[in-house]
């Protein structure tokens, strides 16, 4: 990996203890420069990380125009919406509950429960539907729940769910899109 490079740095440099650029980036690949980009990485925050890591993927001016401006806040900008502001509160049709960002199904109607508190709740997501992170809010660690495919921001899950889980996906009704099952 530490590679001689003779042929740049001159004996008239070495004499005078100049550094040609190569070598000190060379230089710069060791235990300092190792700690120095994780303090960097560090400071961008895990949200760039975790971006790079989704299947699909817009820059911030894409997804403003792809979405409404609620479901940006709510998907994007992981605000929260209103309680009872959502019409899939009172869904209660058979169907799929889809990413309002990436059409993605997340919830089957199946698992969909009333659970009282104005955003619509589910036990239970689909397979491969969802992934999760910790946030912190007034030093509270919640488990933040997420588009699998896009990283939109859904919701949180908690564990004051119904049988059979006990988990109660507290989920933005902005954030989804319901496509009911087509009639038999
Ligand atoms: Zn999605």
């Amino acid at each position: 990996m530490f590679r001689k490079s003779g042929n740049r740095f001159s004996e008239k440099n070495m004499r005078k203890g100049k550094i040609p650029m190569v070598d000190r980036r060379l230089l710069l690949a060791g235990a300092g420069a190792v700690a120095l980009l994780a303090g960097l990485r560090w400071l961008q925050g895990s949200d760039v990380e975790a971006a790079a890591a989704f299947e699909i993927q817009k820059s911030d001016s894409e997804w403003r125009a792809a979405l409404t401006k609620a479901q940006y806040e709510v998907l994007r900008l992981h605000r929260t919406e209103i309680p009872g502001s959502s019409p899939l509160n009172q869904e209660k049709r058979k169907g799929a509950f889809v990413c309002a960002g990436c059409d993605l199904p997340l919830f089957s109607s199946e698992t969909k429960y009333d659970s009282k508190t104005g955003w619509p709740s589910f036990y239970r997501p689909l397979p491969d539907a969802i992934g999760t992170s910790t946030d912190h809010v007034l030093l509270l660690a919640r488990t933040e729940v997420h588009c699998r495919r896009c990283g939109g921001h859904l919701g949180h899950v908690f564990e004051d769910g119904p049988p059979p889980t006990g988990l109660r996906y507290c989920i933005n009704g902005v954030a989804l899109k319901f496509m009911p099952d087509a009639p038999a």
